[in-house]
């Protein structure tokens, strides 16, 4: 049987992680700044998180949710001390696309609408509905995708927002620092364009905070750097400290919108992932994560932008927190490679032309100056400086 693959393979066999860092089958160490796509962000094998995950394994791993057990009211309390004030409602998930199309559903049958407006640069994941608000054609083509939707382009600004949305609109939804696109952060007005453009059209206001949110930004949820209250957040990667699960936190009438019946998954809500989200709050809580992840992420930002910047190759830097993106003049397909081949770095690619850093929160300095150095090294390798 031939297994089919997402992505193309790196070559690189991984067999044992802590923290910060993994190690392939050589025995050999790299510091991992891609923490699979960002899920990672408490650190691998963190042991707050493997002590839930095996108690809970041997008590009690399947329960349909329907019925009631300890680690889903574990999960409620502990993860609802960290949702923003105005979220009155929650919904467990087990992956962000499905986040994002019950966000989508809620909007739906709340407004009783249907067009729905994206951004151009967005990515909310792969299944139908979060497909048809992801702008990358690659992704897109060839599928019949749901087609009442508006991709504005965020260079415009609050003009093309407001053109966009009217007493048509059910939702419109935003990332504020577009992940997959490139580490592309919104302006300011932007993301106020949108809040009132969605208040004054009675539209639901989404912000995916898959990618952002859960401290990567440096603030728990990344819309708050925006001063913004949006009506509904989805979130994933991190918050059960690896496992698989998401959420999608909203305003109370919105949430209760999704009725008994409308939405539904087998693994949603189950007692493994269940404790793993208790334990990833508990530890994110007590550590402050967010907090360290600002202090780690000014630290990060400024030995790339310092030590970079007369690096031809190199177009811009930025991000927000421990989402950070080195935006070069060519595809980084070479440049991630010498990381991992040459410095025990791994990264990601965002965009077309952007290499990206995502690492877990308790990255050092002296691993943020191997990665600043390391980086700095490869692009003069492969194309001079
Ligand atoms: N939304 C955003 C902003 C993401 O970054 C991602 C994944 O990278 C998703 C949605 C989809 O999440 P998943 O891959 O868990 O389905």
């Amino acid at each position: 049987m031939r297994l089919v693959r997402f992505y193309p393979p790196r070559g690189l066999k991984l067999v044992r992680g802590s923290m910060q860092y993994v190690w392939d089958e050589g025995g050999n160490r790299y510091l991992d700044a891609n923490t699979g796509h960002g899920a990672a962000f408490l650190g691998h094998a963190n042991p707050d998180i493997v002590e839930a995950i095996q108690r809970q394994a041997a008590e009690l791993m399947v329960a349909g949710s329907s019925f009631d057990t300890p680690a889903m009211e574990e999960a409620v309390e502990e993860f609802s001390k960290l949702a923003p004030g105005w979220a009155e409602g929650l919904v467990f998930l087990n992956t962000g696309t499905e986040a994002v199309e019950a966000a989508i559903k809620m909007a739906w049958q709340y407004t009783g609408r249907r067009k729905l407006v994206a951004l151009q640069g967005s990515f909310h994941g792969r299944t139908m509905a979060s497909l048809s608000v992801t702008w990358n054609p690659r992704y897109r083509s060839g599928l019949p995708l749901y087609g009442d939707v508006e991709f504005i382009d965020p260079r415009k600004g609050a003009g093309a927002v407001e053109d966009a949305v009217g007493d048509d609109t059910a939702a419109v939804i935003v990332e504020v620092v577009q992940g997959e696109g490139g580490v592309n952060p919104l302006t300011p007005e932007l993301v106020k364009a949108v809040r009132d453009a969605t208040v004054r059209a009675g539209a639901v206001m989404i912000v995916d905070e898959i990618q952002t949110g859960y401290g990567r930004t440096g603030k728990i949820w990344a819309h708050e750097h925006y001063n913004i209250e949006p009506d509904i957040i989805t979130a994933g990667k991190a918050i059960a400290g690896g496992m698989p699960a998401s959420a999608v936190l909203a305003r109370g009438e919105i949430v209760e919108a999704l009725k008994p019946g409308w939405h539904g998954s087998t693994h949603a809500g189950n007692p493994l992932a269940m404790a793993a989200v208790a334990a990833a709050a508990r530890h994110f809580l007590r550590e402050r994560v967010w907090e360290k992840a600002a202090a780690a992420g000014d630290t990060l930002l400024s030995l790339l932008s310092s030590g970079l910047q007369d690096v031809r190759a190199v177009r811009s830097v930025r991000g927000r927190g421990l989402m950070i993106g080195v935006d070069l003049r060519f595809d980084p397909g070479r440049v991630l490679r010498c990381l991992q081949e040459e410095k025990r770095i791994l990264a990601l690619k965002a965009g077309a032309t952007v290499v990206r850093f995502l690492p877990p929160y308790m990255i050092t300095e002296e691993d943020a100056r191997a990665i600043a150095g390391g980086l700095r090294d490869c692009l003069c390798r492969v194309y001079g400086c």
